[in-house]
């Protein structure tokens, strides 16, 4: 991909969490552990990799990791849309936020943002979202929440909240570039702190429309998570 190509897509895969749960038991970070042969990290990009929508993809990570992403994953893996590998931040939206400044030089058009803990994403979703973004600005990812969700607080409830309005955000979470990186500086400016890209885009006012995700795009975080993970991946890989 060159510099300021028009109507670009780049993703945005932040990789510089530690995993701490799943570490402890691994003995190695959660974007390294394998599932069915190959590295969750190495799922997660080729997804990407075979979105004809995306044009590029940069990850930010831990900085000692940077080195080993290149030569484990990226090489291995064939993943030539990979433009950069940059260091992240202490959190995941620092993070993102060092992805949008680095971004910044390829001038584009659309910026989807994925977390790397979640492997079973589909070509199909991310090109969906990349639609929606560039019609509507905005555009979160998200599952119907099946449980009844209360606000509890010292171990007593104190509300029920309406299930039928409930959705559980997952990602991608793709944007009109100028948009996220307006509600990024809004943020930062504000020092205000989100647990997903969305949220920093509602509090600018703006509308961020709703496409239906899967339970299959799970977030690894936990040991368990892993072996249900592998579940999915025999699943997958027998159908
Ligand atoms: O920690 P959590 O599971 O919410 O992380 C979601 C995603 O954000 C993961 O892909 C993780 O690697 C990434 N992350 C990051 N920088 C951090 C913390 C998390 O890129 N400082």
């Amino acid at each position: 991909m060159t510099t300021g190509e028009a109507n670009s897509v780049i993703a945005i895969i932040p990789a510089a969490g530690t995993g701490s749960r799943l570490q402890a038991v691994l003995n190695r970070p959660k974007q390294f552990a394998e599932l069915g042969g190959k590295p969750i990290l190495a799922h997660t990009l080729l997804k990407f990799q075979h979105c004809k929508v995306v044009d590029g993809i940069i990850i930010p990570t831990i900085p000692k990791h940077i080195e080993l992403i290149r030569h484990e994953i990226l090489g291995p893996f064939g993943l030539d849309k990979v433009l950069d590998v940059i260091p992240g931040g202490e959190s995941r939206q620092a993070s993102v936020w060092q992805g949008l400044t680095n971004a910044r030089k390829y001038n584009p058009e659309i910026v989807a943002v994925h977390d790397a803990a979640r492997p079973f994403i589909s070509p199909d979703i991310i090109a969906e979202s990349v639609q929606v973004a560039r019609k509507s600005g905005g555009c979160l990812t998200a599952v119907p929440v099946n449980d009844t969700v209360k606000r509890v607080q010292e171990n007593q409830i104190v509300d029920t909240l309406d299930r039928t309005e409930l959705w559980a955000a997952q990602t991608p979470q793709t944007f009109r570039f100028p948009l996220l990186v307006r509600a990024f500086e809004r943020a930062l400016s504000e020092q205000f702190t989100a647990t997903d890209e969305s949220m920093l885009v509602e509090r600018l006012g703006e509308p961020v429309q709703v496409i239906p995700g899967s339970a299959r795009n799970m977030k690894i975080t936990t040991p368990e998570d892993l072996k249900i993970a592998e579940a999915i991946m025999r699943l997958v890989s027998n159908s």
